[in-house]
């Protein structure tokens, strides 16, 4: 038998017309009540709100995928976690147990590799700025390091007289792949012969230091593969002539990161996983690009640094109705206990908001302001809701990507962070911060 219908007390509100654009109507947002069977409001009442969710098992069938698309077309394929991505410890050690290797691109996630146990030689070590003293240690410990600029061979010159070893090492490169504005920023440009005279610098160092690989990233959240089609092409022309005219021992291309999320960038008008490319696409532009290349040769390793791409969806952050105001324009409008303290990335997308219960009557078009005490503070100019009273909470996704490494803690403190394990168990894998936390940095005077 039906269920009786409980009585929904009627209430006459302002709709706003034009809820259909020339690409449809808007549609009304499914509820989220639970995240990987874990109920939301469960989870408000053990850890707070707001509260960041990750989901292992989106994070390993991530990894998989990547792997898979790779693997299945190409037989050396390594991936490297890049940290800054998402460096909290338990996301990185299920990517490391899924076969990842660390990318990092500074001393500080230099080290945090190092203790999550990744040892040196799975470590690809990018960045502009690599302090003396751990360009170093990463030399000693054999990691793939990455030059960025000139004074950093000058620098590994200097090591490898100190250390009485050949350093191995890498260089950037950066290239016109038909993206505009190109990176130049990073590393040596290819097409200007930069790159050339610092491939030169290295084969010329009487033996001191080596190159073995060539590196490039060439863009984020790319929604064409097309531009790592003619990057890897361009690289593997470069990597040739550095094999066969400097005669150096190279031994792997590594094309970077940048891959898309199913995220919804503020420009694009359909619903982010209906226009992006798969992982499968990018591995065939790719791959197909260094068979060419190197036929009838076997094509060197590659190795990517996907970040984004594997993380961005294995994050939610519930976040809480704090107060409900009406605009002088008529508008409505929720402030939340999360803003962009927490959600760096909501300049660039428009995550998907989920209410967290099944709602009966009207949706309405509204903005969510976060809680800080600035204009700025916006994380939705405009998503369609039901009516959400204070206390209720809804769900922000995905947002697993540069939130947590980007987050600041300005005004708010940072809330905690759980992982939900594929059978179901709640780990607290960050707790939330404390006065005391913050104020122990500082020294009484
Ligand atoms: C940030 C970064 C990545 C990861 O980029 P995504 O766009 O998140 O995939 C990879 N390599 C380098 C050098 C980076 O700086």
């Amino acid at each position: 038998m039906e269920p009786k219908k409980t009585y929904v007390r009627p209430v006459i509100r302002r709709q706003f017309m034009g809820a259909a654009n020339k690409f449809g109507r808007f549609s009304i947002p499914e509820p989220l009540t639970s995240i990987d069977g874990v109920e939301v409001e469960h989870l408000v009442k053990d850890y707070g709100s707001p509260l960041f969710v990750f989901s292992e098992s989106v994070l390993r069938r991530k990894m998989n995928e990547l792997n898979q698309a790779f693997q299945t077309r190409y037989s050396q394929f390594q991936a490297a976690w890049s940290y800054k991505t998402n460096y909290l410890n338990a996301v990185c050690k299920v990517f490391h147990d899924e076969g990842s290797w660390a990318e990092v691109v500074s001393g500080f996630e230099y080290l945090k590799a190092r203790k999550n146990g990744i040892p040196g030689n799975k470590i690809i070590f990018n960045g502009p700025y690599k302090k003396y003293e751990i360009l170093k240690q990463a030399a000693l410990d054999g990691a793939r390091i990455h030059a960025d600029h000139l004074d950093e061979i000058q620098d590994l010159v200097k090591i490898s007289d100190e250390i009485g070893k050949t350093v191995n090492l890498a260089i950037r490169i950066n290239l016109d792949t038909g993206m505009y504005p190109t990176w130049s920023r990073f590393g040596f440009n290819l097409e200007s012969g930069h790159a050339l005279e610092a491939a030169r610098k290295i084969a010329h160092s009487n033996g001191k230091l080596k190159l073995t690989g060539i590196h490039c990233h060439i863009g984020t959240f790319m929604i064409d593969s097309a531009p790592y089609k003619r990057a890897a092409k361009k690289m593997a022309d470069f990597y040739k002539r550095l094999k066969n005219e400097l005669r150096q021992p190279m031994q792997y291309i590594d094309l970077g990161g940048g891959f898309v999320s199913a995220n919804k960038l503020k420009a694009q008008y359909l619903s982010g996983s209906s226009v992006l490319p798969s992982f499968d696409s990018y591995a065939e532009a790719i791959t197909s690009s260094l068979y060419d290349s190197f036929s009838p040769e076997e094509p060197p390793p590659l190795f990517l640094e996907t970040g984004r791409g594997l993380v961005d969806e294995a994050g939610y952050l519930i976040a809480s109705i704090v107060g409900n105001k009406t605009m002088p324009n008529g508008h409505r409008s929720l402030v939340l206990d999360a803003g962009v303290n927490l959600l760096y990335t909501s300049t660039w997308y428009d995550f998907k908001v989920s209410p967290t219960k099944h709602y009966t009557g009207t949706y309405e078009d509204v903005t969510l302001y976060g809680p800080l005490c600035m204009n700025i503070d916006v994380v939705r100019d405009s998503c369609l809701l039901p009516n959400l009273h204070r206390g209720e909470s809804i769900v922000l996704h995905p947002v697993g990507a540069y939130n947590v490494t980007q987050w600041m803690q300005f005004i708010e403190m940072r809330p905690a962070i759980v992982m939900i394990t594929p059978n179901r168990e709640v780990k607290l894998i960050r707790r939330a911060e404390t006065v005391d936390d913050i104020n122990s940095f500082e020294v009484e005077t």
